[in-house]
């Protein structure tokens, strides 16, 4: 087991990488999905589930637990990893964008923001001193920088403002995460979609110095064409030598067009939170298993999938326990989703190992073109 934090890249193909990250938790292959565990779980998943989907890092968000069970509380029980059984490696999301779209009564300002909790409206403050100070009450392995993040579209003189800001916030977070031997911080880069913002962001950023680095700032409600325009050239920016984090992406395409611009690692709530809402990620796109099509369908959701909801229930099973509310359905669903995510993940690090990204890519294409088998 490494002591230290380290990456190294294994191959390339085109832009798309190959590489391991090697922490004293275990191992990270990328290109990485990381399953969002919010309030210390992932919906409707055992941990021993979520990593025998092949998830080796989880998400866990820093505004959720500040607020409950709170950091202090976590900390105190022993970290985040022994609070909620997951071993493996656990990336925290700073607070920051969550407290802007999710608190009520936000205050910005240059020291932090002062939001009340969505919970029960208490108050609470978060900079990035007090982030890095919940980042490591949580005992989180991959801490990110304390930053703000306008929604889009935005006019360039909020987004340069607003830029700037986080990366004076970059350099605070810095200062307070110290010397971790073992854990890592990761800077995000900010700049909306406009090139000459996200160069000077990512020199910044690469001038104060992170273990890896974020493209933030999108699925922010720009849409997946504006999004792809930023990843033709935004990585590009940044170091070849440390992982590149894409943050809240995505759908199933949108995770093989970032890979294929340069992308390491990335997390999403929509597997599992698709699980929950009757829908079902396959080969050939997305299912509605509430569809009255499914009701005598013997047949498994994807026939070539060795997740337990395919091997052992039929879609005509799974739209009756949707029907009925029964909670078994969400659980299935959700680790059929997370199953179908790795297994794109495991799929594009063999097609980059092999260097037939393009080939791969062409296939996921075509499979998703055909659409859901006919109904019978
Ligand atoms: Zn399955």
């Amino acid at each position: 087991m490494a002591e230290k934090f380290s990456f190294q890249l294994m191959a390339t193909d085109g832009k798309a990488r190959r590489g391991v990250i090697r922490t004293p938790r275990g191992e990270i292959r990328t290109p990485a999905f990381m399953p969002v565990g919010t309030a210390a779980t992932v919906k409707a998943m055992m941990p021993e589930s979520v990593a025998a989907t092949g998830a080796d890092i989880l998400l866990g968000n820093t505004y959720h637990l500040m607020l409950r069970p709170t950091a202090e509380r976590v900390d105190r029980l022993g970290g985040l990893h022994k609070f909620m059984n997951w071993s493996k490696p656990i990336l925290t999301d700073s607070g920051g964008f969550q407290v802007m779209s999710l608190s009520d009564l936000r205050k910005l300002t240059e020291e932090g923001v002062t939001f009340k909790s969505h919970v029960d409206g208490s108050r609470h403050f978060l900079s990035p001193e007090r982030s890095m100070e919940i980042q490591r009450l949580l005992g989180s392995d991959i801490v990110m920088c304390f930053d703000e993040c306008p929604a889009l579209p935005a006019d360039e003189k909020r987004v340069a403002q607003s830029m700037r800001l986080s990366m004076r916030w970059a350099q605070r977070s810095r200062d307070a995460f110290g010397d971790r031997p073992g854990h890592a911080l990761f800077g995000i880069m900010q700049g909306g979609v406009t090139p000459e913002l996200r160069e000077e962001s990512a020199k910044a950023l690469v001038e104060i110095g992170f273990d890896g680095y974020a493209v933030g700032g999108l699925a922010v409600g720009e849409g997946q064409e504006a999004m792809f325009g930023v990843l033709d050239y935004a990585p590009d920016f940044l170091p070849q030598d440390k992982p590149r984090y894409l943050m809240g992406v995505g759908k199933p395409d949108d995770i093989v067009g970032a890979v294929k611009r340069g992308i390491d690692m990335m997390d999403c709530v929509l597997p599992s939170r698709s699980g929950r809402t009757g829908q079902a990620w396959t080969r050939h796109g997305m299912v509605n298993i509430k569809n009255a099509r499914h009701q005598d369908d013997p047949r498994p959701l994807d026939e070539d999938c060795t997740c337990p909801a395919c091997r052992n229930y039929s879609r005509a099973y799974l739209h009756h326990v949707f029907r009925a509310k029964e909670m078994i359905c969400g659980m299935l669903l959700t680790w059929h989703n997370l199953h179908y995510y790795q297994e794109l993940m495991q799929g594009m690090r063999d097609a980059i190992e092999a260097g037939r990204f393009a080939a791969w890519e062409a296939e996921f294409h075509a499979q998703r073109a055909q659409g859901d088998i006919a109904p019978l």
